[in-house]
């Protein structure tokens, strides 16, 4: 069921909430679950909404919401609660996420970022092969992770893309990591490394290369580098169509030292990660589901002449902005009944029949969000997209969706035709 945006679930003070994405008891979400994204959905709604043009405007990063994301513990959503998180699961976060997406996407991509690094080397790492003594270590390093998030409010990132084939799974990453003692000496390069200059700590995806070796994917590792150490610099500038505060500059990395412990996963777990448990690179996604939904309220909330700061002018009896409505609602249903299946899924080892519908999952959040944001502004006419509203900003943020590696529309579909039919293994010889 899509709420309709007039009809609200709960009041706050004067501001009247807005309705869940996902209702509670219509998608069977336990009551803690409903809790964590409710909290989700008052902050982005109430706080985060206000801000949001401001923070696109001068494409400067949103870091009053990292402030009030620490204050509300949703900066350590993913944590375990014995480490002091929330505890959140995958479609917990997903969820929440959603809800974030809708009123601030550049707040919720960075912190898609953020929270990847604790859900990664939480659950997910939990779901993995490791020795005993493997799992111990990491549960110690980890444990150092989380208590700098929960107590300290710092701040991660996941700068993968370095403008090749790696960040598409196609290859290993350039950027090196020299094994020395202590730890490693990083070198390399980082596009379109979100939170550059604002996270605490870049979570690199490097090759481990020791002398005289070649670089495998296999040997890929995950550090959490201090933005602090030295070699460390952010250069260029950030100017883009749209997620303007996701301040995705460039990172280099010249000679590094990163210590042991600064591992977010054991050596090789990152690749097993990658094999079984594909739905990691779908939490790009929920930002963009919340896109979907904000181009949807925003449609229905305008032809009824309810825009704050627009004249009350009715739109809504001229039977061609009905059917466009109608339009949205039915992809917008599409969208949320997809996805929400397939964050409900992820785990290790998934079915074929879940990874196809995890990548097609993925393909309609991404291209629909910006096909809503379309025909939103096409029905609502042209003082709708006015910088003075929201709209807009939806419509740019939503058109990134898709160019997100290694997931983006085109690999999804390369993905989703080759894999339905062949078998692994399989050749045409
Ligand atoms: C707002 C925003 C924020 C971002 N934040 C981050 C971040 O925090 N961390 C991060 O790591 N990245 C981030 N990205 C980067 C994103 O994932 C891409 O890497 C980025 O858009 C770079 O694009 P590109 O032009 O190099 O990609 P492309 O040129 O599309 O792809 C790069 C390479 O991938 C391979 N490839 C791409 N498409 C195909 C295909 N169809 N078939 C076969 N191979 C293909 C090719 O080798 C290609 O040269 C962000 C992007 C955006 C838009």
């Amino acid at each position: 069921m899509t709420a309709a945006v007039n009809k609200t679930a709960t009041t706050q003070g004067k501001v009247v909430l807005d309705a869940p994405i996902f209702d509670p008891r219509a998608f069977r979400l336990g009551d803690e679950q409903a809790a964590i994204i409710t909290r989700a959905r008052e902050l982005g709604q109430t706080v985060f909404a206000g801000r949001a043009a401001a923070y696109d405007r001068d494409a400067e990063f949103p870091t009053e919401n990292y402030r009030d994301l620490h204050r509300t513990g949703l900066l350590g959503i993913s944590i375990p609660k014995t480490h002091g998180g929330l505890g959140a699961d995958y479609p917990t976060y997903a969820l929440a996420a959603a809800e974030i997406g809708r009123y601030c996407g550049a707040t919720a991509l960075t912190w898609n970022m953020h929270v990847c690094s604790t859900l990664w080397s939480g659950p997910l790492a939990d779901d993995l092969d490791m020795d005993a003594a493997t799992r111990a270590e990491h549960g110690r390093r980890r444990a150092t992770h989380y208590k700098r998030i929960v107590e300290d409010g710092a701040i991660y990132s996941q700068p993968f893309s370095e403008g090749g084939a790696a960040a598409a799974g196609g290859v290993a990453f350039g950027t090196e990591a020299r094994p020395v003692k202590g730890g490693w000496l990083v070198n390399g390069k980082k596009i379109f490394a979100s939170l550059s200059g604002h996270a605490d700590y870049y979570g690199v995806l490097c090759t481990e290369i020791a002398e005289g070796e070649k670089a495998s994917r296999r040997n890929t590792l995950y550090l959490a580098v201090p933005a602090k150490a030295d070699g460390v610099s952010v250069v260029g500038d950030w100017d883009p169509l749209g997620m303007r505060g996701t301040v995705s500059r460039t990172l280099l990395f010249k000679d590094v030292f990163v210590e042991d412990d600064a591992a977010l996963m054991p050596r090789g777990v990152y690749f097993q990660a990658a094999q079984r448990w594909p739905h990691m690179f779908l939490t790009l996604s929920p930002t963009y589901m919340g896109l979907a939904q904000a181009a949807y309220d925003f449609t229905v909330r305008y032809l009824r002449g309810e825009v704050p700061g627009t004249p009350p002018v009715k739109r809504r009896m001229y039977p061609t902005k009905q059917i466009a409505v109608a339009q949205m609602q039915i992809k917008l249903e599409q969208i949320k009944a997809i996805w929400f299946q397939a964050v409900s899924e992820a785990r290790s080892n998934p079915d074929k029949e879940q990874v196809l519908r995890a990548y097609a999952a993925q393909y309609s959040v991404m291209e629909g969000a910006n096909e809503l944001a379309t025909l939103a502004i096409r029905t609502c006419g042209g003082q709708a997209m006015l910088k003075s509203l929201p709209l807009e900003r939806i419509y740019r943020d939503s058109r990134c969706g898709s160019l997100m590696l290694p997931w983006t529309a085109e690999l999804c579909l390369d993905r989703i035709g080759r894999e339905a039919l062949y078998e692994p293994g399989e050749t045409d010889d």
